[in-house]
């Protein structure tokens, strides 16, 4: 039986990994950060079958004990801090999780190898953030990085230093650069649910309006449960490498209005809406969208959900929340 061992195994793809592996087979290890965590109950009604360890990602030791315990064929650090809103408020701390978090789970990995005479899979979860303000388009793995928060270069940092350890200590480390994925547990300080949640809400009477920040921005929206199949398949190369995670089509804040909007039955959504400068960043990322023709060629991946199917997914499940919690 295979092992795994997943950092930020509470998050959205944490658990879409997690049940995908458990569904292979695998015997799932998740590391989980403090004492009394709040998203345990969570991920005990999601995913059950997954061996729960505590680490933290600033602590060496505890990682090392994890990997000890766990004794992993496959490592996913999908751990970070990951709002990039978040990042300048909390720019150090976003620095040494999101980056010293990655030099130390590979550190770890690598001590790991050489004490247990064994070899290790890893995966960094790296992010479309680094292309930033972008040099190219769409982006691909040899797009030059230009990091526009404190966010994204901490995954700059995490992936340099994931080729850096490969080319280095000759390990099997693969970095993902995934664009935005979403899904309905994305949670709500993510534009894609803020809206699916707003739509719903406002549709059930709960809400009245729904604040946002710029409303021109763009992405490159994929579905979650697709972007961890990719992060498996980057996991069973024979030889590791990066690989841009995109579906390559991009859509604005105002899409994703329009099509969350038009499934709960409002046509027009413009009434609901108020731009608050609250949201607006200090520094904004214009446009992403990838271009995955070496994940396609290499690793025989392509995204099975479109951006409206995703956007309807996620108000749906909002709904059926509300409606479900009305006839409790
Ligand atoms: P990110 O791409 O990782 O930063 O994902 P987000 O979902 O947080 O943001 C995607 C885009 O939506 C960014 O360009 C934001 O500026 C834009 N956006 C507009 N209004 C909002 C808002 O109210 N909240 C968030 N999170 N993003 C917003």
């Amino acid at each position: 039986m295979r092992r795994a061992l997943i950092t930020g195994i509470t998050g959205q793809d944490g658990m879409y990994l997690a049940e995908l592996l458990l569904g292979k087979g695998y015997q799932v290890y998740g590391l989980v950060r403090g004492q009394n965590n709040p998203k345990l109950p969570l991920l005990a009604e999601v995913v059950p079958g997954v061996t729960i360890l505590t680490g933290d990602l600033l602590d060496l030791s505890s990682l090392m004990s994890a990997l000890t315990a766990a004794q992993p064929d496959e490592v996913y650090n999908l751990g970070a801090i990951s709002l990039v809103a978040y990042s300048w408020e909390n720019a150090r701390l976003t620095t040494d999780v999101t980056a010293g978090g990655v030099l130390n789970i590979l550190e770890a990995t690598r001590l790991y190898e050489h004490q247990a005479g064994t070899r290790v899979r890893f995966y960094q979860a790296s992010s479309s953030e680094m292309f930033g303000k972008v040099q190219q388009v769409p982006q691909s793995e040899s797009t030059r990085f230009w990091p526009r928060s404190p966010y994204a270069v901490a995954k700059a940092f995490g992936h340099h230093m994931t080729v850096t350890y490969r080319e280095s200590y000759d390990m099997h480390a693969s970095s993902g650069i995934l664009f935005n994925h979403e899904s309905p547990r994305r949670g709500p300080e993510f534009v894609t649910r803020k809206v699916s949640l707003a739509a719903a809400r406002i549709k059930a009477g709960l809400q009245e309006q729904l604040m946002l920040g710029n409303l021109d921005a763009r992405r490159d929206w994929g579905f979650a449960g697709d972007y961890v199949e990719a992060m498996w398949r980057m996991l069973q190369q024979d030889q590791a490498d990066d690989y841009v995670i995109s579906t390559g089509r991009m859509h604005s804040i105002r899409d994703l209005l329009d099509v969350a909007f038009t499934e709960v039955g409002i046509t027009d959504w413009a009434p609901f809406v108020k731009v608050d400068p609250r949201f607006l960043r200090r520094a904004e990322v214009d446009a992403l969208v990838g271009d995955s023709t070496k994940a396609h060629r290499q690793l025989g991946w392509w995204p099975r959900i479109d951006f409206t199917e995703l956007v309807q997914m996620m108000v749906r499940a909002d709904v059926d929340t509300i409606t479900s919690a009305r006839t409790a």
